[in-house]
Parts: C-alpha cells; sequence; structure tokens
C-alpha cells in the first residue's frame, strides 16, 4: 500500500519494526492521536517481534548471566541474533537501532534522516542489555534518549518512533507548524497563547493581538532567542547565533 504525499506522488509506508519481549506493549500510545491516525490510514505500519519466540529449549531462555560476574542478566547473543535475522527475511533495508542508555543522544537531526528513509528496525533491551557481540556482528546504531536509565527499551522505542512519525508527510495537518518547531535552526520555539485574552490577570503580548505579521515574526524569533540563551545555551552556541 502506498500513500499521497503532498505533491500527489505516491509514497510506500514507512515501516517500523520492534524486537521485544514484550510485544504486546505496542501500539500502545502510538495507537492514539496523530501516530494512531497515520497507522490506521497506512502512512506508517508497525511490526512488534517477540524475541521470546527465538528463546532457547523449553521455557525459551532469553538471556544468561553476565560473563566475568555481577548483578543481573544480559540478553544473549544467538537469541538476540536469530530474532533480528528472522526479521530481516521481510526487512531487509531499514537501518537496525539498537535503544540505549550508551548510545548517541537521539536529536531532531537524526530524527529527520530516519523519518526521510524507508522505516526502521529497533531493538529493545531489557535486564542489563544485549551482548556487545551482536550488536557489533549486525552494525547496530546504539541510539539513546536521554542521560538516565529506563527498566527497558520499548518506552525508548515508542519515543524515537513517535518523533519520526510526525515528520512523515501527511501526519501533522499544517507542515507549516513543523518547520517552526524545536530542534529546527537549533533553536527552541517561541511560546504560544490563546484566548481567553486575559487569565487571572496575565494578558497576552500586545505583538500578538497587533495583526502585524512583520511585527509577530520579528517578536517570535526573538523571543526564539531569548528562551534557547536562557534555557539552553549549548544550541545557541551549536546554531552559530550571538
Ligand atoms: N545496564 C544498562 C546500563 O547501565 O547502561 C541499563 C540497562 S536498562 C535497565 C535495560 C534496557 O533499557 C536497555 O538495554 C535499553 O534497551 C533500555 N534503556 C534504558 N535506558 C535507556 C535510555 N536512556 N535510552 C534508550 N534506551 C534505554
Amino acid at each position: 500500500m502506498s500513500t499521497p504525499t503532498a505533491s500527489g506522488a505516491q509514497r510506500a509506508p514507512w515501516r517500523a519494526t520492534v524486537l521485544t519481549l514484550f510485544p504486546e506493549m505496542f501500539p500502545g500510545p502510538l495507537g492514539f492521536s496523530l501516530s494512531g491516525q497515520a497507522l490506521n490510514t497506512g502512512i506508517w505500519s508497525l511490526s512488534a517481534r517477540n524475541i521470546r519466540d527465538y528463546g532457547l529449549g523449553k521455557h525459551k531462555v532469553v538471556d544468561d548471566h553476565p560473563a566475568g560476574g555481577g548483578p543481573g542478566m544480559v540478553m544473549r547473543c544467538d537469541v538476540v541474533a536469530a530474532a533480528i535475522d528472522d526479521a530481516r527475511k521481510v526487512e531487509s533495508e531499514v537501518p537496525l537501532i539498537y535503544m540505549s542508555p550508551r548510545g548517541t543522544p537521539l536529536t531532531q537531526a537524526i530524527v529527520r534522516d530516519l523519518a526521510a528513509g524507508p522505516g526502521v528496525m529497533v531493538l529493545a533491551g531489557r535486564f542489563e542489555g544485549v551482548d556487545q557481540r551482536v550488536l557489533e556482528a549486525r552494525h547496530a546504531q546504539e541510539i539513546s534518549i536521554g542521560d538516565y536509565v529506563l527498566s527497558g527499551g520499548e518506552l525508548a522505542a515508542m519515543v524515537l518512533i513517535d518523533a519520526c512519525v510526525r515528520l512523515l508527510p501527511g501526519v501533522v495537518g499544517a507542515e507549516s507548524s513543523l518547520a517552526e518547531e524545536s530542534f529546527e535552526d537549533g533553536l527552541l520555539e517561541y511560546p504560544h497563547y490563546t484566548r481567553p485574552r486575559e487569565w487571572e490577570g496575565r494578558t497576552i503580548p500586545e505583538v500578538l493581538l497587533s495583526g502585524d505579521h512583520k511585527r509577530i515574526a520579528e517578536w517570535r524569533q526573538a523571543e526564539r532567542i531569548r528562551v534557547t540563551r536562557e534555557r539552553r545555551p549549548d544550541l545557541l552556541a551549536k546554531a552559530g547565533k550571538s
């Protein structure tokens, strides 16, 4: 199935495959609102595959003790490789991503690249993580959603997929709203206001009620720079703005 783009051209659905021990967690939040509608209309597709299906023996074992000792369990390389290789039979093109606190921090630039491609295959870890050898042998790109540790990679996979899906053509109603969003040109977004005009003694900045589009655009750009300078000076430095 393909979906029409803004230009009328047909685009194949963007495909997300998740390798997880908890496939029943999907689509979860991804089945709601914009991403859910886009899933229903075929703009993207989702396949959650159970790593347990590739587990060993009667008990479908997927983990073992860490080599060298220490706490916790590690997902076995042979089991995870079998899950990846089977998924690759139907999904040979998409990049393999392992959600990991040790990975490259996820940014809007990475999201843009992934959304522009055919899709993603996302490996969600559990326990202490995955045997390093399978990550290397299957060329997994490690991506982190932040400097904190989750109990599993499923929520992280959802974050990554949601961020990609909303960039697909036809998902967000006014695509112009994407262009002004936080991180699009290295800045955070300006603040928003709506009715009522006055609330608990607080008013909307006068310029936004002026109807003067040039002044409004200038105010918003100035606010973007002010907010970014206050909250994320690192972004301002990267964007090369003084
Ligand atoms: N022992 C690992 C460490 O200290 O780096 C943490 C393992 S964590 C309990 C289990 C799984 O959750 C990981 O394999 C990974 O898939 C996922 N995870 C946890 N925090 C994450 C984060 N910040 N970003 C992406 N994935 C994360």
